[in-house]
This record gives structure tokens, sequence and C-alpha cells, in this order.
């Protein structure tokens, strides 16, 4: 059995009568990248600030590489890096003394701490301004000693709250990169409201809305959720339907054009293989065929709504 990182179990938290986090329940392995999409005000930064243990839960209770987290802390957040949503930073150091600081924070030796910063700096690509203010970086690089600062102690799990926001798209690409290799050695768990964030950076997701989670799934699962059973294939000439009468898998067809065909097939057994033996024997000039994909947003927004009705 995988040992399971985080373990959280029935955690509410409630602002005065406002119940921001409800009863969500959720677990971290190694080697697992979870993502934790939400809408802004969904609830993401209040679990992440519970799970780090700088906000109490209400209720529930939260399990860090096997220690209680409230019971033990100390223990539970040595295994723990964190990244808030604004990278906490003292920009008039350089990063090398920033990262210095922080070791000392962490409570590494005088030894462990050089070898600690020489390892997180080339991890985060920081080596070559490392003597630079912070001030002077740039946004993405300001992220990273961000991150650096996350990862010096060499922590068992890695929590970063919606790392890649205010980036440009260079920045946001290798940020991403980076986490899917942290994700390797450690297990992270990252929130963001940006829906493809997940299918790029993550190995699992979670969905949460109005303080409760309405999908666990893996990616793959994910993937599988936005298959719609439907391939779309264009032709230089037009079909004659009649040959595929014979897949017993085709449901139906529609033709919106001469040249372009939806092709609806059953989930169990996928018919493209034939579709295209057709085809190109017939000699009808395949241009495309492709299968339809339900974007990660349709499924959030029917996941949303059914959540949203069935509250009502
Ligand atoms: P997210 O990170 O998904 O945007 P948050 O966890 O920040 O969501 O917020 C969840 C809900 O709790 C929101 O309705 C927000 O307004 C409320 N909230 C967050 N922090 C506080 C606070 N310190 N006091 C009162 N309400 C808060």
């Amino acid at each position: 059995m995988t040992a399971l990182l985080i373990e959280a179990k029935n955690l509410s938290r409630y602002y005065d009568n406002h119940c921001a986090v409800d009863d969500v329940s959720f677990s971290l392995a190694k080697g697992e990248v979870l993502g934790f999409l939400g809408p802004n005000g969904a609830g993401k930064t209040t679990t992440m600030q519970m799970l780090c243990g700088n906000l109490a839960p209400s209720t529930g209770e939260i399990h860090i590489n096997g220690f209680d987290l409230l019971d033990q802390p100390k223990q539970a957040k040595k295994c723990l890096g964190y990244l808030p949503d604004t990278p906490p930073l003292y920009k008039e150091l350089t990063v090398d003394e920033f990262l210095e600081y922080c070791g000392r924070l962490h409570g590494l030796g005088f030894r462990e701490i050089s070898q600690a910063i020489n390892l997180a700096k080339s991890r985060c690509g920081l080596d070559e301004i490392a003597t630079r203010l912070i001030t002077n970086l740039s946004k993405g690089f300001q992220q990273r000693v961000g991150i650096a600062q996350a990862i010096l102690h060499n922590p068992e799990i890695i929590i970063l709250d919606e790392p890649t926001v205010g980036l440009d798209p260079i920045q946001i690409k290798e940020i991403r990169s980076l986490i899917k290799e942290l994700g390797n050695e450690h297990g992270i768990i990252l929130s963001t409201h940006i829906l493809s964030e997940v299918q790029e950076s993550c190995s699992h997701v979670q969905i949460i809305n109005q303080g409760k989670l309405i999908l666990k799934e893996t990616i793959s699962g994910l993937n599988q959720r936005m298959n719609t059973n439907t391939i779309k294939v264009v032709t230089r000439s037009s079909i004659n339907l009649n040959y595929f009468s014979e897949i017993s898998s085709i449901s139906s067809i529609e033709n919106p054009t001469d040249t372009h065909y939806f092709i609806h097939h059953d989930s169990n057994s996928n018919p493209t293989e034939l579709i295209v033996e057709i085809i190109v024997n017939a000699g009808w000039g395949l241009m495309e065929l492709s299968p339809i994909q339900q974007s990660i947003e349709d499924i959030f927004i029917s996941l949303t709504t059914k959540n949203a009705e069935q509250s009502k």
C-alpha cells in the first residue's frame, strides 16, 4: 500500500456563520501531483491554509506524513513546504541571502544550509541570478525563488497556492515543467482556477465548489469523462453512408455538409480503424479524423450546475 503523505478527513471551516469549507476529505500519496481546482471563493486557499497548519479547521482531522497536524504540529510541519498565493519574499535581499534566511527558519544546520541552497537553486534554475536582489527579478523568477524556499528543507509534501498566477505564457510553461519534475520525488498539491493547468501539471484532480468537493479523479479518468464518443470526419468528396451500415458500434451519423460528418458510436467500442479503412479504400480522400472531446470547462460547468441544483 502506498504511504499517504496527506490524509484530510471531514474538514470544515467556518468564518462566523459562513461555511467556507464543508466536510472535505481527501488524501495525497508520494508521486502524486494533485490539482485543486475551483472558481474564486470556492475554498481552495482556506483548505491549503488548514493543511499547512496556518488556520485551524472548525472540524476534521489532518495527518501529514503520519503526524497529526493538531497534536504534533512541529513534526508535521517539517514535512511541508508551502508557497502561499503571494510569495513571502524579502525583496531587499539577494536570492542567496533570502534562501539562507529561510534555511535558518527551517532549522537547518550551517553545513546543511549551503548544500540545501545549492540544490534548491539548481532545481529551480536560480544559479545565474543568485546574487541579484529579489526586487529586480521578473515575476517568474520571483515565483521560482518562492518555490525554492518551499523545497529548501526537502519536504515530502509541497503545497503551492495558485503558482502560475500573474506569469506570462513562457514563465507559466517553465513553472509547470518544474512542478512536474518536483512531482517525481514529492507529493504536491497545487491550487488553481485555470482549468487547463491541472491537465498540464497534475496526475490527479479534485474540484471544489462552494466549499464542497464535487469531483476526485485521476487525469486519465478526467480524459475519459471528456470523451464524447463522437468522431469528426472531413473528406474531399462525399461519403456513401451505406458503407458504414455494417459497423454495429456506430449509433448515428450527422452530416452538416457534403464532406463533414459526426459519427456517434458506443462507448465500449471505437470504430475509428474501420472508418479509416472504408474511406481510404473507397478513395473519398480522408482530410481529417478526430475524436470530439468535451472541454474540461464543459465538465466543470456541468458538475457545478448539477451541484447547485442539488443544493436547491
Ligand atoms: P478560494 O481560494 O477558492 O478563492 P477562499 O478559501 O479564499 O477561496 O475563500 C472561501 C470563502 O471564504 C469565500 O467566500 C471567502 O469570501 C471566505 N473567506 C476567506 N477568508 C475569509 C476570512 N478571513 N474571513 C471571512 N471570510 C473569508
